[in-house]
C-alpha cells in the first residue's frame, strides 16, 4: 500500500472536518490522509449565526430567527434578520466530512492517535501514529501545542460551562426564540450566564458558562443549573436525558509560532477560535476556505488568514474580562442594548468596516475598555 500523500490532516474536528471537506471540493485530484483517534466519539452542539440560507442546512438540528439577551432588570429581543442562529450536532457534520473522503478517490481515513512527525525531510514529513507511518509533503496539524499550556504571557479567559438538556412534561420554553446570554442569575464576581437553546416547547439544552480566568468545581455548574430552571424557569418537573461539558479557550496566545516547514497548525491549535467569543464553527469555515484558496493559488498559506484591526478588538476585550471580571455582565448589557444584533454578528464575523467598529467601540462608553484598547496597540 502507499503511503505517499499530497496532505496529512491529523484531527477529523471541526477544523480537520472543515479543511478536508474544502481541499475535497477544490483539489479532488490531491491525495489527502486524515487520522483522527477519537473522531465523532464526542457529541457536541455547534452553533453559529448566518445569513438566511446555508451549506449546512441539510444537517442542521434546529435554527431560530429570533434570540433574547437578559439580565435581572432588562430583556432585549434579539431580532436577528437577515441573520439565523443555527444548531449543528458535531456527530453529523463529521459523518458528513468522512463521507466526504470516502466518497474521494484519492482520500484515506485512518482511525489511529498520532504519536510524533519526524523533522528530518521538511518536504516530505513521516508522520507515526499507532498503528504505522504515512508521508505528506504538507501537514494540518489540528493537535494543540504544549507549549501553550504552560504560557504565562498571552491574556486567556476559560470559557468553561456544563449543559443539561433537559425534557418537561408540559409545554415551557418557545422553540421560535433562544436565549444568548440570561445574566439573571450569575455567581457573583464573575461574567457568568445562562445559554438556552430550545428545540421544541418540552425539550432544551440549557447551559451555566463562565467567561473567566479560573475553572470552578463540576458541583458548583450543577447549583446554578438546578436553581436556574427552578427559579427562573419554574421548572419543577424535568428529566436530563443529555449533559455537556467544555472548555474552550479564548486567548490572545500566538499560535503562529508553532508553523513550521509545509507544517501548519490548524483550528484551536492555529488560532482559529474567535478569542473575545469561544465561537469557532463558522470562524473555521471561512479560514479552511482561505486556508485551501491559498493552496490552489500556491500562495503562502497564511495569506488573509487573520486581520490585525481584529485581533487588537480581541485582545481590549479579552483584557477587560480578566481585570474586570465581574464588570462583564455590564459590558456585554451595553453591546447587546446599544447595538443591533445584526451589527454585532457582521462585527464577530471580522466584516464590518473601521467606522462601523468604532460606532461599536464608542456604544460601550467605557473608560476601561478605552484603556484596555489602547493598551492592545502596543
Ligand atoms: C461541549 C462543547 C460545545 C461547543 N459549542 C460550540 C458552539 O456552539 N459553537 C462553536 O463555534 N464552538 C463550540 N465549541 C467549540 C468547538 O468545539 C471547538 O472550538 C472546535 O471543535 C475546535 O476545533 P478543532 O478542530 O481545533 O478541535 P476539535 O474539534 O476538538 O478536533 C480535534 C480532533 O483532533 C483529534 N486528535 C487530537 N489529538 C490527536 C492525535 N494525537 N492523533 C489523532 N487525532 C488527534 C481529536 O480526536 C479531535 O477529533 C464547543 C465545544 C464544546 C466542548
Amino acid at each position: 500500500m502507499d503511503h505517499h500523500y499530497d496532505i496529512a490532516i491529523i484531527g477529523l474536528g471541526c477544523a480537520g472536518s472543515h479543511v478536508a471537506i474544502e481541499l475535497i471540493k477544490q483539489r479532488p485530484d490531491i491525495k489527502i490522509v486524515v487520522i483522527d483517534n477519537a473522531a465523532a466519539i464526542l457529541h457536541k452542539k455547534w452553533s453559529f449565526w448566518e445569513k438566511g440560507v446555508g451549506k449546512w442546512d441539510h444537517i442542521i438540528l434546529k435554527e431560530w430567527s429570533r434570540g433574547l439577551f437578559k439580565t435581572d432588570l432588562d430583556s432585549i429581543n434579539l431580532d436577528m434578520n437577515p441573520y439565523v442562529y443555527k444548531s449543528i450536532n458535531s456527530v453529523d457534520f463529521i459523518a458528513f466530512a468522512k463521507a466526504k473522503l470516502k466518497e474521494s478517490n484519492h482520500s484515506t481515513f485512518i482511525n489511529s492517535t498520532v504519536i510524533d512527525i519526524d523533522e528530518t525531510d521538511s518536504e516530505l514529513h513521516a508522520i507515526n501514529h499507532s498503528d504505522g507511518t504515512v508521508h505528506a509533503k504538507l501537514v494540518l496539524d489540528s493537535r494543540i501545542d504544549h507549549q501553550f499550556f504552560k504560557d504565562q504571557k498571552a491574556i486567556t479567559i476559560q470559557q468553561h460551562f456544563k449543559g443539561w438538556t433537559i425534557e418537561t412534561t408540559k409545554d415551557t420554553f418557545n422553540p421560535e426564540c433562544f436565549t444568548m446570554m440570561d445574566y439573571s442569575l450569575k455567581d457573583q464576581g464573575t461574567t457568568s450566564f445562562t445559554y438556552i437553546l430550545p428545540y421544541s416547547s418540552r425539550k432544551a439544552l440549557i447551559e451555566f458558562t463562565y467567561f473567566s480566568p479560573d475553572l470552578v468545581e463540576d458541583t458548583v455548574y450543577d447549583t446554578f443549573l438546578k436553581r436556574y430552571i427552578t427559579e427562573q424557569l419554574n421548572i419543577t418537573d424535568y428529566k436530563i436525558v443529555e449533559v455537556e461539558k467544555g472548555i474552550i479557550p479564548m486567548t490572545t496566545y500566538d499560535f503562529n509560532q508553532h508553523h513550521s516547514h509545509n507544517r501548519y497548525k490548524i483550528g484551536t491549535a492555529g488560532g482559529w477560535v474567535k478569542p473575545s467569543t469561544g465561537y469557532s464553527f463558522k470562524m473555521t469555515e471561512k479560514k479552511a476556505a482561505i486556508l485551501v484558496r491559498n493552496y490552489v493559488n500556491g500562495l503562502p498559506l497564511l495569506t488573509d488568514l487573520f486581520t490585525k484591526r481584529f485581533s487588537i478588538y480581541d485582545s481590549s476585550m479579552l483584557s477587560v474580562l480578566r481585570d474586570f471580571n465581574k464588570d462583564g455582565p455590564m459590558f456585554f448589557h451595553r453591546l447587546y442594548k446599544n447595538n443591533a444584533i445584526h451589527n454585532l454578528f457582521k462585527f464577530l464575523d471580522e466584516e464590518t468596516t473601521l467606522s462601523e467598529e468604532i460606532s461599536i467601540m464608542k456604544s460601550m462608553t467605557s473608560l476601561r475598555m478605552i484603556k484596555a484598547f489602547f493598551k492592545s496597540l502596543f
